[in-house]
């Protein structure tokens, strides 16, 4: 049997880095080497394992990114924009495995992760369920079956605390759309209609984001023609479930070459 994979784990006081956490500690592939978060979280100096709501680890969060990737084949890493790109030459120059869940880069910051991340192996999905990457793959599918007369409406709902709209989801499934369409998302992205807005210009892509109570991820794509509508919905309704499509993905990654991945080429989509 293969050696298990050694993980460090970014965020580790973050909702996700205790699922992450979690997720590595119980998956007998995996081994939890190192646990960081920023020098004034919360969870500094704390167990890893009583974090992630298990017992002990032995392993204590600190705040210093290299030393934990120095004994890491992978890091997981969902947490902030400029934290993930102060990882990325870490990452890279060790040529270890960084799976990036971190959503709400500007696109400046997108194209500054790929330099980055050069000569890294890199899983990067602002979704790591299985459910929503299908849902990805129906909506290009139909977007490509369906011309501009059927509107495409994006609709997500996240908990209170989230700080980027729309969702890492919801351009995603933006994308996927655009690429059904053979048109640039960028250009054709509606969001935040506010005021006088006027009436939808046609082939458009919009996007409407509710911010509620502790909603983990809920995503619908519309496609409303003059006659019909169609409505795929994805909910999520633990967190559990990215974790553990993050750790699929790191396992993934270990045997690939160097290359930034998303989440449908791991599961080959
Ligand atoms: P959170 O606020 O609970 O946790 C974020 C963690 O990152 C915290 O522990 C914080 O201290 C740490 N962090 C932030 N900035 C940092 C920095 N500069 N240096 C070091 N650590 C830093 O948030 P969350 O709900 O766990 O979500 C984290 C990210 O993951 C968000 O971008 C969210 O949108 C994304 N997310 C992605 C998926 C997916 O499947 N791709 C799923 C859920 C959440």
């Amino acid at each position: 049997m293969a050696e298990p994979m050694k993980f460090a784990v970014a965020g580790a006081g973050g909702r996700m880095g205790r699922m992450l956490m979690k997720a590595v500690l119980v998956h007998p592939g995996c081994e939890l080497v190192a646990a960081f978060d920023r020098r004034e979280a919360k969870a500094q100096g704390e167990d890893a394992g009583v974090l992630a709501g298990l017992k002990p680890a032995g392993i204590t969060v600190r705040h210093d990114a290299a030393t934990a990737l120095d004994v890491a084949d992978g890091l997981l890493d969902f947490t902030g924009p400029e934290a993930t790109l102060s990882y990325a030459p870490e990452t890279a120059k060790r040529g270890s495995v960084h799976i990036i869940g971190t959503t709400g880069l500007s696109d400046a910051q997108e194209e500054q992760l790929r330099k980055l991340t050069e000569g890294a192996r890199v899983v990067r999905a602002g979704n790591f369920s299985l459910g929503v990457n299908l849902v990805c793959a129906l909506t290009k599918a139909v977007a490509e079956r369906l011309g501009p007369d059927y509107d495409v409406e994006i609709s997500e709902t996240h908990h209170r605390h989230k700080t980027d709209a729309p969702s890492g989801t919801a351009l995603m499934l933006g994308r996927s759309a655009a690429e059904g369409r053979g048109i640039d998302l960028a250009q054709n992205m509606v969001s935040g209609r506010d005021g006088i807005t006027g009436p939808r210009k046609e082939g458009t892509i919009g996007f409407s984001s509710i911010r509620a109570g502790e909603v983990i991820g809920e995503h619908t794509v519309l496609f409303a023609g003059l006659a019909e509508r169609l409505e795929f919905k994805h909910v999520a309704t633990d967190r559990a479930l990215f974790a553990g499509g993050a750790l699929a993905a790191g396992l993934w990654g270990r045997s690939r070459e160097p290359g930034f991945y998303t989440m449908m080429d791991v599961l080959g989509l």
